[in-house]
């Protein structure tokens, strides 16, 4: 059982360490949180890396000793779920940057207060950058502002990785209150209608000026444009159902048997109802490009787990095999 507030790490000779990872708004630390990480790191036998959504990471754990280590920081876990928004990236900005145009950190800091952890269809990083420069990787997160002289522009659909795609500027010029409504717009808009997909696979698929469109709708006011994305049709008429992901056609089709060939997207894609029962297992990267392409059985390697369990588990739940 994977112990709360961690994340399992490599396995190395059947030996499991963990990780956890407590959440720093902002990456802004005060000396006496930061004492509390060395000391646990110490007694713990950890090392301390620091992530890329400006937090510091503590490794090499036991199993055992998870619960007490967080105890002793008095911090929450960073991630809840794996499909939420997952990290609010902010720059320095006006406050302590030359180059600065807009306050990144109070805006930052009202979008995480706002929005970490919160469920969402996928995983979803955010971006918050002074200026042009995009020290808050505005350019490749799921949502993101760029504070300029005229105020702040929101981009959507970025995102750095496996299959990095850059954002897509929504507006431009927005003070700092209507940056906060329309953010809200755009993530009430993708909880509503994306699959398992990040913001820029659901732009892709329903296309940008639909969604354009239908946030600038309500944002403006005119809440009746905003109609439900179309489900693509191919040319002989069928639903295309979305693939999560986006990435395999897959083989797998209803009335299957889950196999440890089986491809995750594909398993999530056909059954839907397996999300629980991957979850229950400690697998939360389901909207993960990466982990979603791969064989279930590679997955219950990575997360160490029994491949013939999960597959029982996962065929409990789907219809009556052929
Ligand atoms: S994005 Fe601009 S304001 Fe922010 S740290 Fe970089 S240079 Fe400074």
């Amino acid at each position: 059982m994977l112990p709360k507030g961690a994340n399992l790490q490599k396995i190395r000779d059947g030996k499991r360490t963990y990780a956890i990872t407590p959440h720093l708004p902002g990456g802004f630390i005060k000396p006496e949180v930061m004492q509390k990480y060395v000391d646990v790191t110490k007694k713990y036998g950890g090392t301390m890396k620091l992530t890329s959504a400006q937090r510091i990471m503590i490794t090499g754990l036991a199993a055992e000793d998870i619960e007490n280590i967080w105890e002793e920081l008095g911090m929450q876990p960073a991630l809840g779920y794996a499909n939420c928004v997952r990290s609010v990236k902010i720059c320095p900005g006006t406050a302590f940057c030359k180059r600065g145009k807009q306050d990144s950190i109070k805006l930052g800091l009202e979008l995480d207060k706002r929005y970490i952890k919160k469920e969402m269809p996928s995983r979803i990083k955010m971006g918050v950058s002074g200026c042009p420069n995009s020290c808050g990787e505005t350019y490749v997160k799921d949502v993101g502002v760029i504070g300029t002289d005229q105020g702040w522009d929101v981009y959507v659909g970025g995102s750095a990785g496996s299959h990095p795609r850059l954002a897509d500027k929504l507006i431009e010029g927005l003070n700092y209150e209507d940056t906060l409504r329309i953010i809200d717009i755009i993530m009430t808009y993708y909880q509503k209608h994306a699959d398992i997909e990040r913001v820029g696979q659901f732009i892709e698929r329903i296309g940008l000026d639909k969604f354009k469109n239908d946030v600038l709708a309500v944002f403006y006011g005119e809440k009746s444009a905003a109609e439900e994305p179309k489900v693509p049709q191919s040319e002989a008429g069928e639903k295309i159902v979305p693939l999560p992901g986006g990435l395999t056609e897959g083989n797998l089709v209803f009335g299957d048997a889950i196999t440890a060939d089986s491809v995750i997207s594909d398993i999530i894609r056909v059954y839907p109802q397996t999300i629980p029962v991957f979850r229950s297992f400690g697998m939360g990267c389901l909207g993960c490009p990466s982990s979603a392409g791969e064989p279930v059985t590679k997955a219950a390697e990575i997360h160490g787990l029994n491949i013939t369990e999960l597959l029982v588990a996962l065929n409990k739940v789907v219809p009556a095999n052929k």
